[in-house]
């Protein structure tokens, strides 16, 4: 049986915009990989009559209610003398909880007032799960067919409290079928194209494993799912499924589940033992931000030089004044002298470049905002190549790292 979940956030900040609702896109994944089906996401304001509200309909349709939010010291009356009264119950004081809190107020060498004090309060049914990295207790409250878990809304508390604490307790109070995924990371195939090359293989496949197709900023994440078996059976069927697929799409497969573009081309440079210099323009040093973001970077990453105006392209990359008065700085020329210019002044064994009109001022008839160019230079090649991209500033940066990543990632395939 599938175990249907709901989140609840409480927050008035949620409803005006002025915070992000990461928490439920956090326990949604958490709640969705241990085998429980998430059907519903409410935002609601800090009200004891919205909250009542909701945990009535919530617990009619859902065995799974998890919310977060509305437990500072100021706001206990809320949410927990809400909760109290929607189970029927008094609130009592928990003594482990008190015991915590004595602890943590003694380290810091603070002393308690009523309020503070007033967060050991639950009520009387709870089962309290220990929050080891903050003061407000997750509560772990049964009703005849569901459970109800409120947790601290602070996104580190709700992180640390899902994966050690609640997580945990859901299955081994309703005991879910495990799910199995396997993410295939492609790129540089659009997903129409894509559908048409591995149309035979979808077709074929057998109808418990389910296929979906996730597009992204210009690359398809491919998601083979399946349940009812045990982790190393299903494992074993989907990999032999990967690996009859994999042959169709090699070129434009980078990684698998978590792997993004960058890690492909940094796992192929330090493989290759090959080092790599970056002059950027137009992404404002956001191309050499995705080169580092894995520790063992500087085994393949030299360096980059942002060049954002002409004259410093001039004095640290050697562009030609004259290639910038006959061309513009976005322009096949400028960008391979940048090229050649950042692996000459660097030292390194490959040099890439990108310039462009990042938007959205800037943009000619001949050049409209979304123009880039990219250059590739190493001892024996050197190659570029133009983009048109969008009208959109955050979009452009975005797409053209990226697509010199993926460009990388090619050229060095083939070395
Ligand atoms: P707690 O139960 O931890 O005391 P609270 O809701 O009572 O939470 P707030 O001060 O309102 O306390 O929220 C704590 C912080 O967590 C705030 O910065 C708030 O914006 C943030 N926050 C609350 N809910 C969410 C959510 N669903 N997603 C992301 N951030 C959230
Ligand atoms: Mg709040």
């Amino acid at each position: 049986m599938m175990h249907l979940a709901e989140i609840i956030t409480i927050g008035d900040e949620l409803l005006y915009g002025q915070t992000l609702d990461t928490n439920s896109h956090f326990l949604s994944q958490q709640l969705t990989s241990a085998g429980f089906r998430v059907w519903k996401h409410t935002s609601i304001g800090d009200t004891r009559e919205e909250i009542l509200e909701m945990l009535n309909i919530a617990t009619k349709r859902s065995h799974i209610i998890l919310i977060t939010g509305g437990l500072g010291p100021t706001k206990d009356d809320i949410t927990k003398k809400t909760l109290a009264d929607f189970f029927g119950v008094p609130l009592r004081r928990d003594e482990g909880v008190m015991a915590h809190l004595d602890r943590l107020f003694s380290s810091r060498g603070r002393i308690m007032n009523e309020l503070n004090k007033a967060q050991a309060d639950v009520p009387q049914n709870c089962r309290v799960l220990q929050n080891d990295v903050g003061t407000a207790p997750c509560m772990w409250l049964e009703g005849e067919n569901f459970v109800v878990v409120s947790m601290p809304g602070v996104p580190s508390e709700t992180r640390f409290l899902a994966e050690k604490r609640v997580v945990p307790a859901l299955i081994a109070h309703f005991e879910p079928q495990p799910i199995f995924h396997k993410k295939i990371k492609t790129v540089g195939i659009p997903e129409a194209i894509l559908a048409e090359r591995i149309a035979d293989w979808e077709n074929a496949l057998p109808a418990h494993l389910k296929l979906a197709y996730l597009p992204q900023m210009g690359r398809v994440t491919l998601r083979l799912t399946t349940t009812g078996k045990t982790m190393a059976e299903m494992e074993a069927e989907v990999w032999a499924q990967v690996e009859k697929v994999l042959p169709l799409i090699e070129e434009n497969v980078y990684g698998f589940d978590e792997d993004e573009l960058e890690d492909a081309v940094s796992q192929l440079l330090s493989q290759k033992k090959l080092s790599l210099g970056v002059a950027e323009s137009c992404t404002g040093g956001f191309l050499s931000h995705l080169l580092t973001k894995n520790s063992g970077a500087s085994a393949f990453y030299w360096g980059s030089i942002v060049a954002y105006s002409n004259l410093i392209k001039v004095k640290t990359l050697g562009v030609k004044p004259e290639t910038l008065q006959a061309f513009g700085a976005v322009s096949e020329q400028t960008a391979t002298e940048m090229a050649k210019g950042v692996r000459e002044v660097l030292g390194t064994d490959i040099g890439i470049a990108v310039t462009g009109i990042a938007g959205p001022e800037g943009g000619t008839p001949e050049k409209p905002v979304g123009t880039v160019w990219i250059a590739y230079s190493d001892a024996q090649d050197c190659k570029a190549k133009k983009l048109t991209l969008t009208t959109n500033r955050h979009l452009n940066i975005n797409f053209a790292a990226n697509i010199v990543l993926d460009w990388l990632r090619v050229s060095l395939l083939k070395k």
